[in-house]
């Protein structure tokens, strides 16, 4: 698919994203802000979807100006963006985290990172997850996987009720959760 452009990211944030990609880029949206673990993952989420470097430096520095003013953001912020590019540095060209990566990590207080269905409380699960519009019925089943600690077949669970449609091979990198979203939606 084509590379996803600036002016339609929040619309495909929410027709698309996994759960634990919309929560940070609202969080982000909300806040201006997002720590290094948050950045790293949703920065990573969206090279691998196909925003540029260039929408990549204006879509971080149009939220963190709002908090830190653009010249922080050009002293302190920028150089990891283009670091993350594989610009700068040794040039790694580092590839988006996978499930497992995000389910196994371990956000702080103050953190957005991570894999919402291991990570949220049960409340904070029920409310994002209907105001993705899962049904109460389909939660039910989300819920029960999550109790058993399948977070990626909740998260499968979750695409299936939203789409409409089934995912067969399972949900197991947010990148493929998005290209999969995409296949239907487009
Ligand atoms: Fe994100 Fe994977 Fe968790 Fe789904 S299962 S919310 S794609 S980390």
């Amino acid at each position: 698919f084509a590379e996803i452009s600036l002016k339609d990211i929040d619309q495909v944030a929410n027709s698309s994203f996994p759960l634990c990609m919309r929560h940070l880029f609202e969080k982000l949206r909300e806040d201006h802000h997002l720590k290094y673990g948050g950045r790293m993952q949703l920065g990573l989420f969206l090279k691998g979807v196909g925003l540029t470097l260039d929408d990549a430096l204006v879509f971080w520095k149009s939220e963190f100006s709002k908090k830190v003013g653009a010249e922080r953001f050009d002293k302190e912020y920028a150089y990891s963006i283009r670091h993350s590019y594989g610009k700068e540095g040794k040039r790694v060209d580092y590839t988006p985290y996978s499930c497992q990566k995000v389910i196994s990590s371990t956000p702080g207080v103050g953190d957005h990172h991570g894999c919402p269905y291991r990570h949220f409380s049960e409340d904070n699960l029920r409310a994002a997850l209907s105001k993705m519009g899962v049904s109460s019925r389909a939660m039910t089943d989300v819920m029960d996987k999550v109790q058993n600690k399948h977070y990626q077949i909740a998260c499968t669970l979750t695409f299936e009720a939203i789409h409409g449609s089934s995912c067969d091979a399972g949900i197991n990198h947010p990148n493929q959760y998005f290209s999969e979203s995409q296949k239907i939606l487009q």
